[in-house]
């Protein structure tokens, strides 16, 4: 996605402006509120950052998890604002809901040097999810200047990514994406505009459905589509072998098909696993490996099995460009765990650009211990796939100099 007419922060200045910063602190967090990952966090903070170091007043803003427009409290944003206190050296104020007036007066009294503002989760009001103008035009009156780095969420519009930029175009109000945002866009758009070749896409994860589209797209742009995690199943089975009671979406074999037809059409190759890592029930504590590619009745596949492994590491040790996106296998659990680690040491020992999209496959590459070793690890699940697919992204476009606003 090229970035004509959107400015980036480190190109305005800030001394003395009041900044909303849209984020995504969207962490996951365990059962006690603790963060158990804080990556999203530290990605924001060369943004945050250079915002302070050039004399702004700094709100910050995110959503968290599904609070469906209810006040949980289980989901506040406090958690992220200690984090950020620490890894910050700021106090952060966290005013305890964005419509009440209180909020203002708490703000005009923060001292920008060692104070900043984080709003409570956004999505404790149903007018964030629905892009209610209301809800948008009070978000925007808290500043001159409007930034978005929530790649995480770019890919819908919502109050605080789409409804509140329109006030940002006019007179003394600028808008501007983050340097994450910014950064995002250049490692993801460089898979789109003329991808060194060969270039290979590893897809897996738990469903197909989740993935047809980015799929179909991928047919287009790739010359090799490596198939792994439970959505493998679903096109084995669509080819006859059998798949046990491994995970399938019986109603997605025709389309399972049609993909594989499409693909052989276009001289792409899509490999599926010639072997898998099965057991008998779900939560057996370790599987074994099948003879060949057809998994014995009641068995399940939950890992690919170590020829596939072989295989697929011989075809991403060639590639040019990588982009990967779903776990070959319930890699959350040791013994199956090996598929998705051995897929994710063979882009690192490539010398392909390699880019990771998705929430869990991210995680992967972290539990491997690789992170250093790929080119980028997109922050966004959702929002990746949907720019892999070459789709626009409403909170990208909303960046854009005289955007019309009309995908809301
Ligand atoms: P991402 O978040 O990277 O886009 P997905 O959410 O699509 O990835 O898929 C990740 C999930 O898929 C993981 O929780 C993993 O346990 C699950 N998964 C992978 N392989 C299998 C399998 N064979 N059977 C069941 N679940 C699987
Ligand atoms: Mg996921």
């Amino acid at each position: 996605m090229d970035t004509t007419g959107i400015r980036f922060i480190d190109e305005l200045k800030l001394k003395g402006k009041t900044v909303f910063i849209r984020c995504d602190f969207n962490v996951p967090l365990d059962g006690e509120s603790n963060i158990t990952d804080d990556a999203r966090i530290q990605a924001a903070l060369p943004t945050i950052q250079i915002a302070i170091k050039k004399g702004a007043k700094v709100i910050l803003a995110s959503h968290l998890g599904r609070p469906k427009g209810t006040v949980k409290p289980e989901l506040s944003l406090a958690p992220v604002g200690n984090r950020l206190s620490e890894l910050l050296d700021m106090e952060v104020i966290l005013p305890a809901d964005v419509m009440d007036e209180h909020t203002d007066k708490l703000l005009e009294d923060i001292k920008p040097d060692k104070q900043l503002m984080l709003l409570e989760n956004l999505r404790f009001h149903p007018g964030e999810k629905k892009n209610d103008p209301e809800f948008a035009a009070r978000l925007a009156s808290f500043a001159d200047i409007y930034i978005n780095d929530a790649f995480g969420t770019a890919h819908r519009a919502h109050a605080s990514t789409y409804g509140m930029v329109r006030h940002f175009e006019h007179k003394a109000k600028v808008k501007a994406g983050g340097l994450l945002i910014r950064a995002e866009l250049e490692q993801l758009g460089a898979l789109l505009a003329r991808p060194e070749r060969p270039f290979i896409a590893v897809m897996g994860g738990a469903k197909v459905s989740d993935k047809l589209e980015v799929l179909n797209s991928l047919i287009d742009r790739v010359q090799g589509i490596l198939v792994g995690g439970a959505m493998a199943y679903t096109f084995l089975k669509a080819q006859g072998y059998g798949v046990g009671s491994s995970m399938v979406e019986m109603d997605l074999l025709d389309e399972a098909n049609i993909i594989l037809q499409k693909a052989s059409n276009r001289h792409v190759a899509i490999h599926l696993p010639v072997d898998h890592v099965v057991v008998s029930n779900f939560n057996d504590e370790s599987g074994e490996v099948t003879d060949g590619v057809n998994i014995p009745d009641g068995t399940l596949g939950l890992d690919i099995g170590p020829k596939t492994r072989t295989a697929y590491a011989n075809v991403l040790d060639g590639a040019a460009t990588v982009f990967w996106n779903g776990p070959m296998g319930v890699f959350e659990r040791k013994a199956f765990a090996e598929g998705t680690f051995a897929v994710a040491r063979a882009i690192a020992g490539s010398n392909a650009r390699s880019v990771v999209g998705g929430g869990d496959s991210a995680s992967a590459v972290r539990a491997a211990g690789l992170l250093d070793a790929i080119t980028h690890v997109s922050t966004g699940g959702g929002a990746s796939l949907e720019f892999v697919e070459g789709r626009t992204l409403p909170g990208i476009e909303a960046l854009r100099a005289n955007h019309p606003f009309d995908m809301d």
